[in-house]
């Protein structure tokens, strides 16, 4: 029988590795330091109709709701959708109206997670849906209503020309999730990469729940060799930029740094023949919360100065790569540069 006290740590435990509670935050969500610098015409137009939509370039629109967002394009022969929104529905529909008359033709999946595509049943049938293979196989399992199958499928690189306009999806492997695709407009210099750089953010908890981390890692390497200016992240109020990209990998690598220096210091053997006759289980535990409040407090006070929300959630971040270190990552080498 686990004792009251223990399986309150166990859930807690549980709780901060979702990072809904984490231990250095205050249960009142605290006033970011730094929120995106949303224009207040942007907050206006947000307020009153739940949406704005911006050109970005040559019929390239951005649209957001001021937590999520995603792009579509206008071609002389109809409007390719990305990310059917759930958080906007209807409202997006609403929105590429305001800018042409012409009939939706495409709709692409960024990848499978309902909270970018779920209201994708609300779009034309007669749309071509686009998809990665992984993605795909995902949405069979899910059998959702909400989201439709692709009827467009391709494995590693899709150029998707209509009309006048061009987007290129490309897959490069595992990050955030199994199917997650880069979207590159090569004529507005438009990248679009959703749930891995937080523009100006810490990225959501658990480094945005990555099933891959050494993927996720990487995928900022692979950003980055796209000619892009504009980055369409799917979240926060605002677009990002190159220097986002970098400033995203330059916090992910350095935690990863951190996690492998401790991991190297502190063996879990080491710790666990330290505590003899307790619960083995529970030592674990421990030596996790361990190397999270070490890793927090060596990063707390760099980074709560270059992105917003670190009290919120750099003790997720270390858990997700402490545990990826453990179990996902090649040997990595824990020198400081
Ligand atoms: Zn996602």
């Amino acid at each position: 029988m686990i004792s009251d006290s223990r399986a309150a740590r166990l859930v807690l435990g549980l709780l901060a590795a979702f990072a809904s509670v984490v231990p250095h935050a205050e249960n009142a969500l605290p006033a970011l330091k730094f929120p995106g610098p949303a224009a207040s015409a942007q907050s206006a137009a947000i307020a009153s109709k739940g949406y704005i939509v911006q050109e970005l370039r040559d019929h390239l629109y951005w649209l957001s709701d001021g937590a999520y967002n995603t792009l579509f394009l206008v071609s002389s022969a109809g409007v390719i959708v990305v990310d059917p929104l759930p958080t906007l529905g209807a409202n997006y529909l609403k929105a590429i109206a305001e800018v042409t008359d012409r009939p939706v033709t495409h709709v692409i999946y960024s990848h499978e997670h309902t909270d970018h595509i779920g209201a994708a049943y609300l779009f034309p049938k007669s749309a071509t849906y686009i998809a990665q293979r992984e993605t795909a196989r995902l949405l069979t399992s899910r059998n959702d209503p909400r989201r439709p199958m692709p009827t467009l499928v391709f494995d590693d690189s899709y150029t998707l020309a209509v009309g006048d306009q061009t987007l290129v999806l490309d897959y490069r492997g595992a990050n955030h999730e199994a199917g997650n695709i880069f979207i590159y407009a090569p004529k507005q210099k438009v990248l679009m990469l959703v749930d891995v750089v937080y523009p100006g953010y810490m990225p959501y908890p658990n480094l945005g729940i990555a099933v891959d981390v050494p993927g996720y890692i990487k995928a900022h390497r692979d950003a980055l060799a796209y000619d892009f200016d504009t980055l369409v992240a799917g979240h926060v109020d605002r677009l990002g930029t190159r220097q986002d990209v970098e400033v995203s990998l330059e916090f992910v690598t350095e935690l990863q740094r951190v996690g492998a220096r401790e991991l190297a210091e502190s063996p879990y053997p080491t710790y666990l023949n330290r505590h003899p006759g307790e619960n083995k289980w529970f030592v674990h535990d421990a030596y996790e919360k361990q190397l999270v409040d070490q890793c927090y407090a060596e990063l707390f006070p760099k980074w709560q100065k270059r992105l917003a929300g670190a009290e919120l959630m750099l003790n997720s971040q270390c858990w997700s790569m402490i545990v990826a270190l453990v179990v996902q990552s090649p040997p990595v080498d824990a020198s400081p540069r």
